[in-house]
């Protein structure tokens, strides 16, 4: 632990200064006391600041075949043996997707990431996305892709780089040595061979973790350390959603701090690159959404892939209220100056129940 916020805070400046964080300071991060957060957050904000600004990342899901994976993450609600009571459909056609991923740019986001559950895609699923991310670029050439199909077969991440594919998402998920305790249908190597390559093929690499999966502090540490070797560009940092009807159904082990925590401990270990507070969000930092931008500079706009966000106004009240600015928005988007003050009609003075 630090003995003083201020023994972080020259910590911090010697992480600008060119000493990359170790795994004592990560885990150091991961101990700071409650009464310390705010400190905490504050001071590695700076490195926050240094390398994004007060820019946001507006980043948009589109789940292009839900659930009926026959994987068993045990994590997820799509996955085999999954009770959760969640939408499984096929794959979207392609206009289908294209409706989807413009309305997730008309509402900011500079990414629109395609996922579709399953181990890994044939090459006729290959082909299918590839159409699909033609016809998008065709109508938003800005627009960055992010393709997220699972493990690779050789020569499918070189098709989606040509198809106009920026980026590749495989998240390790969780440290190596916790990895086998949350699937057994593939390995922690396979996952690491499928991001080294999408990398080889010129996709930049998205690799990200869960938090809250039973992992100790330093598997954590083991994770993010794991994600700086691999030089993950973009880092999504989940926050367990445990679905009822999942084996992690009842798993809640994160509270907002924890989760505040863990983003200053990402961003201590990988300053300068995109932290994307990911699923979650809203379950787990709740109120501490706004504290969190100051370390994360990316987050996902509207609706995850089988959960509901909050409304994607609120994303970008978010944002704005807490100075920020979305990345790539050439103004701020219009929003109403403020809510007219509501005339309160329960409690004293009415027959209604109060608001208490
Ligand atoms: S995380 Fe992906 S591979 Fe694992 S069960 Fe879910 S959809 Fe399938």
């Amino acid at each position: 632990m630090f003995n003083t916020v201020t023994s972080l805070d020259d910590r911090v400046s010697e992480i600008l200064a060119g000493d990359p964080a170790t795994p004592e300071d990560a885990l150091a991060v991961l101990l700071t006391p409650d009464q310390d957060v705010l400190a905490l957050t504050a001071s590695v904000a700076r490195l926050r600041r240094r390398y994004f600004g007060d820019t946001v990342k507006v980043n948009y899901l589109v789940n292009l075949k839900s659930g009926l994976c026959p994987e068993d993450c045990h994590y997820c609600s799509q996955a085999l043996g999954s009770q959760a009571d969640i939408l499984k459909y096929k794959w979207l056609r392609t206009d289908e997707a294209i409706d989807q991923a413009t309305a997730g740019v008309r509402g900011g986001a500079s990414r629109v990431c395609l996922v579709s559950s399953g181990r890994g895609p044939t090459n006729r699923d290959v082909d299918r996305v590839s159409a699909m991310v033609s016809a998008l670029k065709d109508s938003h050439p800005q627009v960055e892709v992010c393709a997220c199909l699972g493990l690779l077969q050789d020569g499918q991440a070189e098709k989606l780089r040509a198809a106009g594919v920026d980026a590749y998402n495989h998240n390790i998920n969780t440290a190596e040595s916790h990895h086998d305790s949350i699937v057994t249908t593939h390995t922690y190597a396979d996952r690491v061979d499928t991001i080294g390559k999408a990398t080889e093929a010129g996709l930049s690499p998205c690799s990200g973790l869960i938090a809250g999966l039973g992992e100790t502090d330093e598997q954590l540490v083991e994770a993010l350390f794991a994600l700086r070797e691999l030089d993950s560009a973009s880092i999504p940092v989940n926050f367990l959603m445990p679905f009822d009807g999942t084996p992690l159904e009842g798993t809640w082990e994160l509270t907002p701090l924890r989760c505040l925590r863990i983003l200053a401990m990402a961003r201590m270990v990988c300053p300068d690159k995109e932290i994307r507070i990911a699923g979650g969000r809203e379950l787990h930092l709740r109120s501490l959404q706004g504290q969190a931008l100051h370390l994360a500079n990316s987050i996902f706009l509207g609706d995850y892939l089988t959960s509901e966000g909050q409304a994607a106004t609120d994303d970008l009240a978010l944002i704005e209220d807490n100075g920020f600015a979305v990345l790539g928005a050439e103004a701020t988007p219009e929003r109403d100056a403020g809510r007219d003050p509501s005339i309160r009609r329960r409690g004293a003075g009415t027959g209604l129940r109060p608001n208490a």
